[in-house]
């Protein structure tokens, strides 16, 4: 099976995995712990016992839906939330009992981050470079490095609040990072972003992983999750599957039945409808089946089209892809056959 990464709908650029870990640091070691990690709001369970670890100079991807869980993971990880039960650490110390101590070790993008809307872009990493305390010669030093690897450097006069969304973002990532952390912290960064924003930012994130820069980064984004070196996946507070990209598309199974048939949406309709069938995607056109046996069903349908109305022009076996991996996860595809087999 192939482990490229697919260039998917947004445009993004094909990358090999190996371009994006970095290779100086010490993978083995693990630099983030959570145990049983749980938040509640009143009865609301936000994060459900979440065990997992990350390694240093790793791109972890956290992947969820809305209100999934992961802004109230991050939030506990950076120290700005107490844990209702479990514990985690950073560098062996804890989360939330030494935040103080946690805190100068990491640079933080929250999902609004809050730039100083009235300063220039210079004014704003000035600022947030005196909060860290660096020295004025360091300071000056990297301003000038922030400004040229963010792209700012045309708009270092430029009042921070009238700057593009994509703009900001990348002013955001150069205050959290002023002061050079070794672990990165971002809360969605590119959610509204065009391509060639999204892009710049995943390419900067590469060239800090290579620097040795540890980076967790939520996203809801399927083709962003293809570019790290480790996924996890949370629902519903629950983190349900975590490994590499290429391992989670392993654990599924080899290939998917896509087939073309037209027209397409009550097509759908039908097909979700067989039994054995867990669920149906519109991929470009074309319909991607998930199924118990789809080799039976085409045999079958070789056999017999039973759709009056619905027109056959053939089917193509496909690699899944990450969303193809979180879908199965989330709406726990596959369960009964892995039952059967015995799988756990
Ligand atoms: P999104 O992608 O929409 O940002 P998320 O995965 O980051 O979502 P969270 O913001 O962590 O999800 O929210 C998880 C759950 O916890 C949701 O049901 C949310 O409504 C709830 N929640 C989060 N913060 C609070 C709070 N301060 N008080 C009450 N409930 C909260």
């Amino acid at each position: 099976m192939s482990v490229k990464a697919s260039a998917g709908a947004s445009g993004l650029r094909e990358q090999d995995f190996s371009a994006c870990t970095n290779t100086r640091t010490q993978m083995s070691d693990p630099l983030i712990v959570l145990e049983s990690l749980t938040k509640t709001f009143g009865k609301t369970v936000a994060v459900d016992k979440i065990s997992m670890s990350m390694r240093k100079g790793e791109i972890f991807g956290f992947l969820g839906a809305n209100g999934a869980g992961k802004t109230t993971t991050i939030r506990m990880m950076c120290g700005l939330a107490r844990p209702t039960s479990g514990r985690g650490s950073i560098a062996g110390l804890d989360i939330w009992k030494e935040r103080l101590r946690i805190r100068s070790k990491f640079g933080y993008v929250p999902q609004k981050f809050s730039l100083y809307t009235d300063l220039t872009v210079l004014e704003n990493l000035r600022f947030f470079g005196g909060a860290y305390r660096l020295p004025a010669d360091q300071l000056r030093r990297r301003v000038d490095r922030t400004l040229q690897e963010m792209d700012l450097g045309s708009r270092k006069d430029f009042r921070a609040g009238s700057l593009s969304g994509g703009y900001k973002q990348l002013l955001s990532i150069g205050c959290a990072l002023i002061h050079e952390p070794d672990l990165l912290f971002l809360d969605e960064p590119t959610t509204g972003l065009d391509p060639v924003h999204r892009q710049q930012i995943w390419d900067m994130l590469y060239e800090f992983s290579q620097r040795g820069t540890t980076i967790f980064v939520t996203t809801h984004y399927m083709d962003e999750a293809e570019r790290c070196s480790d996924v996890g996946f949370i629902h519903e507070g629950r983190l349900i599957a975590k490994g590499s990209p290429r391992m989670l598309k392993q654990s599924l199974r080899e290939q998917l039945l896509e087939v073309h048939v037209e027209p397409a949406m009550p097509a759908m309709v039908e097909l979700r409808k067989i039994p054995g069938v867990y669920g149906v995607d519109l991929r470009s056109g074309r319909l991607r089946l998930h199924a118990r046996d789809p080799h039976a069903l085409l045999k079958s349908w070789n056999d017999h089209w039973p759709f009056v109305g619905l027109q056959w022009h053939g089917y193509a076996w496909v690699e899944p892809d990450m969303e193809d991996v979180f879908k199965a996860y989330s709406q726990g595809y596959y369960l009964e056959d892995q039952a059967k087999r015995g799988v756990r």
